[in-house]
């Protein structure tokens, strides 16, 4: 316990000494603490290699999904029925991350489909949230909003509820209290075995997830949105909204306005190359049991059609404890 305290504040004193000297962060606007271009993968410490199956070049909206990583997969549990399975771990203790990290006090986890972890998420009552009840404005005109919409809708994109009240960073990023103490936990428990992962993402406004859809639009487009709105309302450009979706999300439709999605790396390999490392493999091993434990689940899961984005090994959310375990 003693050691894993020391590496977490050495961690927070590295990683946070700037920003968590102010405590507690107001929620605003302007909450982010240092650039975040989004969940399209351009948090890698250098640029990826162009072409690369699994890479995305900064801007470049024609990212192509990594490759099926074997050792990483979880085994994709066909739809399986909502009742719990069989536990696969031993002990009795009801929280994880308090004061027994050891894999033997590990609690005893439920065991969830590709569709069931993202079904969860829209049905906790998680706290510090408002409902967004209309869609935001994406590029401002009735018309191509309605078809830019109807095409995220179409591919399962829902509308998210936005954070209110104070958010805390962990790792440099503003989430939600809960979620961030949780990710401590988790990273914690991850450096013990020998892994890093680092949050890159969490919390995203609606207005600054409009910027991030309309700037990668506009590349795909090869024109500024606003000057094809004519072209986008009557679907003669679907297919470079399309693309855009795969990896960005509208505003209002993006689990990080909630402030409890997450995206992580491994401090190495691109994000959207996630689902490679040994990191991956540390949290979704059994059924994502090293998440679980720590109440997150993935938030865009391989086998599971039309959840809105491609599948993104790279985002987890929290949905608390109590659903996951038994
Ligand atoms: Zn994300």
């Amino acid at each position: 316990m003693g050691s894993r305290r020391t590496l977490l504040t050495a961690v927070v004193a590295v990683v946070l000494g700037p920003v968590i000297a102010g405590g507690c962060v107001q929620m605003a606007p302007a909450v982010d603490y240092r650039p975040d271009t989004g969940d399209a993968g351009t948090h890698a410490p250098e640029p990826a290699p162009a072409g690369e199956r699994g890479t995305l070049a900064r801007g470049d909206a024609s990212w192509i999904p990594p490759a099926p990583q074997p050792r990483a997969q979880p085994p994709e549990a066909s739809p399986a029925p909502r009742a719990p399975a069989t536990p696969e771990a031993g002990g009795t203790s009801p929280q994880p991350g308090g004061s027994s990290p050891d894999a033997d006090q590990a609690p005893l986890l439920r065991e969830f489909s590709p569709a069931q972890f993202v079904e969860l998420f829209y049905e906790v009552d998680l706290p510090n949230l408002a409902p967004v009840t209309s869609p935001p404005p994406i590029t401002g005109d009735e018309a191509a909003d309605a078809r830019i919409r109807s095409i995220a809708e179409g591919r399962g994109y829902r509308l998210q509820a936005e954070a209110t009240g104070d958010l805390v960073p962990v790792d440099g990023r503003p989430a939600q209290p809960q979620a961030a103490a949780a990710w401590r936990e988790l990273a914690a428990a991850a450096a013990d075995d020998g892994h890093t992962i680092l949050v890159t993402s969490a919390y995203r406004s609606i207005s600054h997830q409009r910027d991030l859809f309309l700037n990668r639009l506009e590349n795909a487009l090869g024109a500024d949105p606003h000057e094809r709105l004519d072209e986008i309302a009557a679907g003669e450009v679907d297919d470079e909204i399309n693309s855009v979706l795969r990896t960005s999300s509208i505003p209002g439709y993006s689990k990080h306005h909630t402030g409890y999605a997450l995206d992580v790396w491994d401090g190495n390999l691109p994000m959207v190359r996630f689902g490679e490392t040994a990191a991956y493999e540390w949290m979704s091993a059994d059924n994502f049991a090293n998440a679980k434990r720590f109440g997150f689940v993935p938030s865009y899961p391989h086998g599971v059609e039309q959840q809105g984005p491609m599948p993104e090994e790279w985002e987890f959310v929290w949905v608390g404890t109590d659903p996951l375990h038994h």
